[in-house]
């Protein structure tokens, strides 16, 4: 372990487990209220979005929730975008006429989600929704809504609640910066 009892790397934490915790539930009851007495169908960007999609999914007091999952991959320095945005896997099911939530970790840029809103807009959905559980508002270069989001952070790299740092990370349940 490094600094006090964060992992060797991990220099602060940013949003607390409890903070996290928090804060899903409200979205949960949020988007529950949202979609009250509809079918909503939840996709997931792989891999970064998994934790929160498993905490959120669990917070909806709907009946009928769905999941699919996406993964995409931008090129250029793994720390930073480089605007270029590839679907690597696509979802195994339609979305035409279904109430989809895309589930996001973080926005920053933004390159990345107004990709996916268009790619998923032209497949025909009954209506089409982001919720990220971070977002870096300094580092935006594209505007594009997010409806549900869990906390605004600094312009920091962070890893924790799914998000890593070359594959590590991801298990702590904290959002905490590392040295990029
Ligand atoms: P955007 O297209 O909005 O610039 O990038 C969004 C994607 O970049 C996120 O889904 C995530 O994969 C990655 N990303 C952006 N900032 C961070 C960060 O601070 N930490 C980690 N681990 N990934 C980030």
């Amino acid at each position: 372990m490094g600094r006090g009892d964060l992992p060797v790397g991990v220099e602060e934490i940013l949003v607390s487990q409890e903070a996290l915790a928090r804060r899903v539930a409200e979205l949960g009851a949020q988007i529950g209220r949202d979609y009250a007495g509809r079918s909503l169908h939840l996709v997931g960007v792989l891999k970064g979005a998994v934790t929160f999609l498993a905490d959120l999914a669990r917070a909806l007091p709907l009946e009928d929730v769905t999941v699919d999952y996406l993964a995409i991959s931008s090129y250029g320095r793994s720390t930073d975008t480089s605007g270029v945005v590839r679907l690597v896997k696509d979802l195994d099911e339609e979305i035409a006429d279904r109430h989809v939530l895309i589930v996001e970790d973080i926005v920053d840029t933004g390159l990345t989600l107004v990709y996916l809103r268009d790619q998923l807009a032209g497949r025909g959905p009954a209506s089409l929704a982001v919720a990220a559980m971070l977002d870096k508002p300094q580092r935006r270069r594209v505007d594009v809504p997010v409806e549900y989001l869990g906390f605004e952070i600094p312009d920091r790299f962070v890893v924790g609640y799914g998000l890593d740092r070359a594959g590590h990370y991801r298990h702590l349940p904290y959002v905490a910066a590392v040295r990029p």
